[in-house]
């Protein structure tokens, strides 16, 4: 028998979290966000799975777009960060990809170029995010110069990220939005505005085009949970076996360092995950797994190939009994939360030795 760590992926669950999005947003299109390899979860696969449903899809590299192009992928693919060499611009025309233009050198490059068929441009607005994107003073020379281009760039949107839409607190999300609106009735630009926080939480904020992503694999983005948020399902789950018990004086430590040490006499679990699969090595004492369905603790630092568990209170389990690190029964939000991250690195984190095990999605 093979390694028992596995990563099961519910190419169902993400269609229906993707149809969420959509339902949130009824007047909105919603461009599902595959960056980062679908966020861990295998972007070719995820894209077949939602190919029938959804109009675009988005990613950060033309490397990440092609190999969707490669794979029989036939949507718009959007680059999140445009082109980062004027050299790609070639492959972005022959691939018919979207760019986002949110620096002059990208602009000029864009207008200095031929393409066969002018190429869909999201212009990429700084309204408060600070990252990327024109000023609102300068955003309005950069507009127009697009829309005097019409052979280099067509179908022309005014773009934006949030900063804070998942935050309970919604001064900073307003700001965002009078700089947003001030812009959008000016130059009567279609926008697309939202991520997954802003899709489910900020209707006002649901443009042309919205772009969901880590709501799409189950996670709940938002610092206090909605109804919308609550119905989403978990896509990725992390599962494996123990693959010993021992049993524990008290005073015995475990693992490295001796983090953890027994209160009392214990019985202890050692799962077959560790951080060279990319679970994470911050996780506290106490972070929840599921072994047999029961949560446990896990207890000791994470090694690279195991992680252990205090079982003391389970006694049913035992070799061979079923671990889950998180997804079905246990967010991935949560188990964040006891490592001081968020679910967007544990998803993404999840390294290439984990196989991935994909469930079909019963489609209609
Ligand atoms: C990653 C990304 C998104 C999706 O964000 P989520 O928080 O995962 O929904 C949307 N827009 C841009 C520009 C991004 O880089």
């Amino acid at each position: 028998m093979s390694r028992p760590l596995v990563a099961d992926i519910d190419l169902g669950a993400l269609r229906h979290n993707y149809r969420l999005a959509c339902e949130q947003a009824p007047q909105s299109r919603a461009v599902a966000v595959l960056k980062a390899d679908a966020y861990g979860h295998g972007s070719v696969e995820c894209a077949h799975a939602l190919a029938d449903i959804a109009p675009a899809f988005a990613v950060a590299s033309l490397e990440e777009a092609v190999a969707l192009r490669d794979a029989g992928i036939a949507q718009p693919i959007m680059l999140l960060e445009g082109v980062f060499d004027a050299e790609e611009l070639p492959l972005i025309d022959a691939h018919r990809l979207w760019i986002v233009v949110h620096s002059d050198w990208q602009l000029d490059a864009l207008l200095a170029f031929r393409p066969r068929t002018p190429i869909p441009t999201w212009l990429k607005l700084d309204s408060g995010m600070h990252r990327l994107g024109f000023a609102p003073e300068a955003f309005v020379a950069r507009w127009q110069r697009l829309k005097a281009a019409p052979t280099q760039a067509t179908d022309l949107h005014l773009m934006t990220h949030f900063a804070t839409a998942d935050a309970l607190d919604p001064a900073y999300f307003r700001r965002q939005m009078a700089c947003v609106e001030a812009l959008r009735q000016q130059l009567e630009a279609p926008v697309c505005l939202a991520n997954s926080p802003a899709t489910l939480a900020w209707p006002q904020a649901h443009g042309d085009w919205n772009r969901p992503g880590v709501m799409l694999y189950g996670s709940d983005p938002l610092e206090g949970a909605n109804d919308a948020s609550r119905a989403l399902k978990p896509v990725m789950t992390l599962r494996s076996e123990l693959i010993a018990v021992r049993e524990l004086a008290t005073g015995e430590a475990v693992g490295y360092g001796g983090r953890w040490r027994a209160m009392r006499p214990s019985r202890i679990g050692v799962v077959a995950c560790g951080y060279g699969d990319g679970y994470d090595r911050h996780a506290q004492d106490g972070t929840p797994v599921l072994v047999e369905g029961r949560r446990v603790p896990l207890v000791g630092k994470v090694s690279m190939d195991m992680l252990t568990v205090d079982l003391t209170d389970v006694s049913e389990a035992d070799v061979g009994s079923r671990v889950v690190l998180w997804g079905e029964g246990l967010p991935v939000d949560e188990v964040a939360r006891y490592c001081d991250t968020i679910s967007y690195t544990l998803l993404t984190g999840i390294l290439p030795r984990v196989p991935r095990r994909y469930r079909a999605a019963d489609t209609v």
